[in-house]
């Protein structure tokens, strides 16, 4: 008999495995990213079909699978509907999916950030339901992508120079390739990169140190234009190591086959 197990999950994307079933891609809190078929969820009158659309967070019962787990039973914790009806909330949670997706993988990531990482999720998916303005949404993904590289250790140091160590007080030049900032006298050696305004910097870092659904002191008076650039700023850097990263695991496939 195949064995089953309980988790909650969030679903990040599903697409068609036959006439009748779907694959679910979802990210679970007891183990990481799962893929999961969902039998009949393509009938007209499925229950599961509406439960397994995208990011909607179930408490699910799942059969092991070698390849794909399948779903036994689903009972949704929260459908965070007012994804659906704006289409920046939709294309930023679909983005924030799409990083999940990316940097989770199942062989690669163990289930040991998995809980935090779920909580994470539900938190901004809950937030960006309910935000109201354009630059709250910025706001929230940006303190997303921050958490997440954070906790899968990928996340920039804002305080520390990398060449000498010091401690950063000024405008500091950052590497998007390596991900690393360095202060000004250290800016020769080799970082030719991005000036960082020493606003952006403490900006960034209050970001990254804050919860995720906690209020900071720039939240009222940042504007949009502010907040796209941040965000779009750890866009590139995302970016940049996950193509690295994408070539990591190119090499690790490749000593695993040889
Ligand atoms: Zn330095």
């Amino acid at each position: 008999m195949k064995k089953s197990f309980m988790t909650e999950a969030i679903n990040l994307k599903n697409y068609p495995l036959n006439d009748n079933d779907s694959i679910v891609v979802m990210f679970s809190k007891q183990r990481g990213l799962i893929r999961a078929v969902a039998k009949g969820a393509k009938r007209p009158k499925s229950k599961l079909g509406a439960r397994i659309q995208m990011f909607i967070a179930n408490k699910l019962m799942l059969f092991e699978g070698k390849n794909l787990d399948t779903i036994s039973e689903a009972q949704s914790l929260n459908t965070f509907s007012k994804i659906r009806y704006d289409l920046d909330k939709l294309s930023y949670s679909m983005y924030i999916a799409e990083i999940v997706n990316l940097f989770c993988s199942k062989d690669y990531n163990k289930d040991e950030n998995s809980a935090e990482i779920y909580e994470l999720l539900f938190k901004v998916y809950d937030l960006i339901a309910l935000c109201k303005t354009k630059t709250e949404l910025l706001l929230l993904a940006l303190r997303f992508q921050l958490k997440l590289m954070d906790i899968l250790g990928w996340g920039i140091d804002f305080e520390t120079c990398s060449v000498c160590q010091c401690s950063l007080e000024d405008d500091v030049i950052f590497s998007a390739q390596t991900g690393e900032m360095c202060c000004v006298k250290c800016a020769s050696k080799g970082f030719d990169n991005i000036k960082i305004n020493n606003k952006i910097r403490l900006f960034m870092l209050e970001m990254k140190k804050a919860k995720i659904d906690s209020k900071t002191k720039y939240d009222e008076v940042i504007d949009e234009n502010f907040a796209n650039k941040c965000f779009l700023f750890m866009k590139k850097y995302i970016d940049n190591i996950s193509n690295k990263k994408t070539k990591i695991f190119d090499v690790l496939d490749s000593v695993s086959v040889g």
